[in-house]
């Protein structure tokens, strides 16, 4: 595999937003790194509200946190990966050494605070990308194609994890509000577990592929006559207050609402009703590299099947202007 010297990729800066540099150093890897060649890097909503909305995740660095790639260089004392090796990041980046690391809680690692990977810390939105710990890489299934296991990263670990964190059961009455990226995923998952689904969406297509990935209803608005204290569990992907105040009066007592999406930056809860009816509300961050290998294992085996069309990593800026307007379902993968 010949490295180039130099490679593009689209920098994010707090002053001047995404922009395209042609003129990207690839490094060497130091001791301990390896050097993937990106194959595929996913676009998620999180980028806009970092771009657009100043959600804070550091300064100055290659976005881009849905990375599948093959190993293309490995530094003195990397004895896990070989050149040639398909892997994908979990982006949390946990440092492996900290208690919550120890404890298989590495997604929410104190250390790796800001140091995501795409999110404060180097990303997939480039040709090569200095990983600094392999340790943080999970082997791709053979039969998984790239486009793929890049969304598998957050598109599926998020909505994976969100639902493994609420326990579900075969019995449980689940409402995903938000069926893209994110939630047409969710959709499956749940269903893998035997819920029964209930979506909200406000766009025809994604509550048409919703009902396509196995819920049991898609709507626009819960109908009038739905009674308060409808659903065990409410995964919320958009988080705004509308939202969010939908799945507070339709989540049981003792249900748990589960805020992944990032929509709003503050929410307001109703605490008598939260505590009256002794409602959870259970934040969610990414996932664990166990819960990427069960991902890779639900996909790998075709029981999850994520929805992803493919586009040249020169066509970013596009496809960034098409989801602000919300113009695609599923999830847009680039190759650079
Ligand atoms: P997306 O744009 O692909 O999908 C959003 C979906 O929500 C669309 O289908 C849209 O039609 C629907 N929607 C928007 N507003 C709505 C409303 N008011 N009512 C009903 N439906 C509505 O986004 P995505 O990439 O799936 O990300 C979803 C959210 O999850 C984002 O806020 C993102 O930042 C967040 N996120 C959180 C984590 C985490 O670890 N907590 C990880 C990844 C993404
Ligand atoms: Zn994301
Ligand atoms: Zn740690």
């Amino acid at each position: 595999m010949s490295i180039p010297a130099t490679q593009y990729g689209f920098v994010y800066t707090k002053a001047s937003g995404l922009t395209l540099n042609k003129n990207i150093p690839v490094q060497q890897p130091g001791i301990g790194q390896l050097l993937l060649k990106i194959d595929a890097v996913g676009l998620c909503h999180s980028d806009l509200h970092v771009i657009y909305e100043g959600l804070d995740c550091g300064d100055n660095y290659v976005m881009g946190h849905e990375i599948a790639g093959t190993v293309a260089d490995v530094g003195p004392e990397v004895d896990d990966w070989s050149v040639g090796d398909r892997v994908a990041a979990v982006g949390p980046n946990g440092c492996g050494n900290c208690s919550f690391c120890r404890g298989d809680a590495e997604n929410v690692c104190k250390r790796a605070f800001g140091d995501w990977f795409g999110l404060g810390n180097d990303g997939g939105y480039q040709q090569y990308l200095i990983v600094q710990r392999p340790r943080n890489l999970v082997k791709i299934p053979d039969n998984v194609p790239s486009g793929i296991a890049a969304a598998s990263t957050d598109a599926v670990l998020t909505p994976y994890h969100a639902i493994k964190m609420a326990k579900l059961t075969p019995a449980s009455k689940v409402l995903i509000v938000g069926a893209g990226g994110l939630g047409a995923n969710a959709v499956q998952i749940a269903k893998t577990f035997g819920a029964h689904v209930t979506v909200l969406d406000k766009k025809d297509k994604a509550r048409a592929e919703a009902l396509k990935f196995g819920a049991d209803a898609a709507l626009e608005s819960l109908p009038a006559h739905t009674e308060a204290g409808s659903f065990d569990v409410c995964f919320d992907f958009v988080s705004v207050q509308a939202t969010f105040d939908i799945c507070q009066k339709y989540c049981q007592p003792r249900g748990i609402i589960v805020p992944v999406g990032l929509g709003a930056p503050k929410l307001t809860i109703d605490v008598a009703d939260l505590d009256l009816r002794e409602i959870k509300i259970l934040g969610s961050f990414w996932g664990t590299t166990t819960d990427l290998e069960e991902v890779f294992e639900l996909v790998s085996k075709g029981i999850v099947k994520p929805n992803v069309r493919s586009a040249k990593l020169e066509e970013l800026p596009v496809y960034l202007e098409k989801l602000k307007k919300n113009e695609y379902e599923g999830r847009m993968v680039f190759h650079p």
